[in-house]
């Protein structure tokens, strides 16, 4: 790898960003500048787990290769503009990155495990009709700074770093801003800092990567990593799933089921479940007879469901599924033998649930413009009823 590739992820200024580099990146850094490789595991343990990102701090660098590596090297994260805290202790950051966009990451707190949702990219070209990160469009991804970022922001934010860090984040969900799998390199990169025993070591059994189903890159997923798999399915049929997610027109369910298959038994250690999310949409993916085509459908595969309740956000008009009616599809599947749990909101107070996270997407799709303007046509174009 020469110097030109890894500066790849870094399109802001001309010396490299060494805060997304894997242990790999950086050992070519380092070598690319006549240093020794060891020089990597030193940095990365500086940034990751000491959350040192100031070169005259690095103590057991010499002063020469500090004077060095600030004329060629930086360590640059994205800025927080806001951290919000809800009265349940799930905290939403809202990050500002290059190019006038902010996403958001949130830490959801729970007994001893916090589980911290990651963006991985500048809203969402996918579009599903029930998502508000869909419906902002889509910028651009996140580089693997960014990524990893959202981490190490979230980390220091609780005073994580250090010797005697608090075991503050315990799990990672790639369930933030974005499509995991369209920005393939910088979500493998970021995921593998994760895992790195010299950075955050979070066992590979406690990061999961969440995808709506780009079954091409699904199918090559598992050369790189060995993390866990979430599939949002949200339907039982292509029908209506092609209406929910429309990526379902491209990789239909049946494709999809068998590539999330192929990977799981790929892992090195072959008891892992796929994580089905199915987010319930109030008549319109909620009713018993989807419950048992659900189950009929995932009767052979290796699962355990997740359902989400819908949250509704201002965009849209679908509403959020019953008690009773998430209660007897719960019912249906658990009956069926199927592992199924509900998740429950969190953070409401401060919108940091699910699909609600939406930052400020500077739409180069334009598509929240497009969708505000129908909206708006929809609301005139409405015959005024006069009863009596
Ligand atoms: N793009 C990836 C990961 C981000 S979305 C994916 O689709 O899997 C993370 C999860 O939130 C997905 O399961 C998604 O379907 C769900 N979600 C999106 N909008 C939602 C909403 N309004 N209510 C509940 N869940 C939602
Ligand atoms: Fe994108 Fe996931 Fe939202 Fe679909 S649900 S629009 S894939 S972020």
């Amino acid at each position: 790898m020469n110097e030109q590739q890894v500066q790849q992820h870094d399109v802001e200024t001309t010396r490299v960003n060494l805060m997304g580099l894997t242990q790999a990146r950086m050992e070519a850094f380092f070598e690319s500048i006549g240093e020794k490789k060891f020089r990597a595991t030193q940095v990365l343990k500086w940034i990751h787990q000491m959350g040192v990102i100031d070169f005259d701090e690095m103590s057991n660098i010499s002063k020469a290769l500090r004077e060095k590596l600030k004329a060629v090297a930086e360590i640059r994260l994205p800025k927080v503009l806001k951290q919000l805290d809800s009265a349940d202790g799930t905290r939403k950051l809202l990050i500002e990155v290059a190019g006038g966009n902010a996403i958001e990451t949130v830490l959801i707190p729970d007994g001893d495990r916090g589980t911290l949702c990651v963006s991985s990219q500048v809203g969402c070209s996918l579009d599903c009709s029930f998502c508000a990160t869909g419906k902002q469009g889509f910028n651009r991804d996140l580089t693997a700074a960014e990524i990893i970022g959202q981490l190490w922001l979230t980390a220091k934010s609780y005073g994580q770093f250090g010797e005697k860090r608090p075991r503050i984040i315990t799990n990672v969900v790639m369930m933030g801003m974005g499509e995991p799998l369209l920005n393939f390199d910088n979500v493998v990169d970021a995921m593998n800092l994760m895992l790195d025993d010299n950075c955050y070591g979070l066992s590979k059994r406690r990061v999961t990567l969440s995808t709506s189903g780009v079954v091409p890159e699904l199918d090559r997923l598992g050369q790189y990593t060995d993390v866990c798999l979430a599939i949002s399915l949200h339907a039982p049929n292509d029908e209506l799933r092609n209406e929910l997610v429309p990526i379902n027109k491209k990789y239909p369910i049946a494709m999809l089921l068998e590539s999330a298959q192929r990977y799981i038994e790929g892992l090195p250690d072959n008891h892992r479940k796929i994580t089905i999310e199915y987010t319930l949409i109030n008549q319109v993916n909620d009713r018993p007879h989807h419950a048992h085509e659900l189950a009929r459908l995932l009767r052979d595969v290796p699962v355990k469901i997740n359902l989400i309740p819908f949250n509704p956000f201002d965009q849209s008009d679908y509403r959020r599924v019953s008690n009773n009616a998430l209660r007897t599809f719960q019912e249906i599947l658990v009956k069926a033998g199927l592992i199924t749990t509900v998740r429950t909101t969190r953070g409401d107070d401060i919108d940091a649930a699910c699909g609600q996270l939406a930052g400020a997407v500077n739409d180069r799709t334009r598509r929240s413009e497009r969708y505000r303007n129908a909206r708006a046509a929809a609301t005139e174009a409405e015959p005024v009823r006069i009863i009596g």
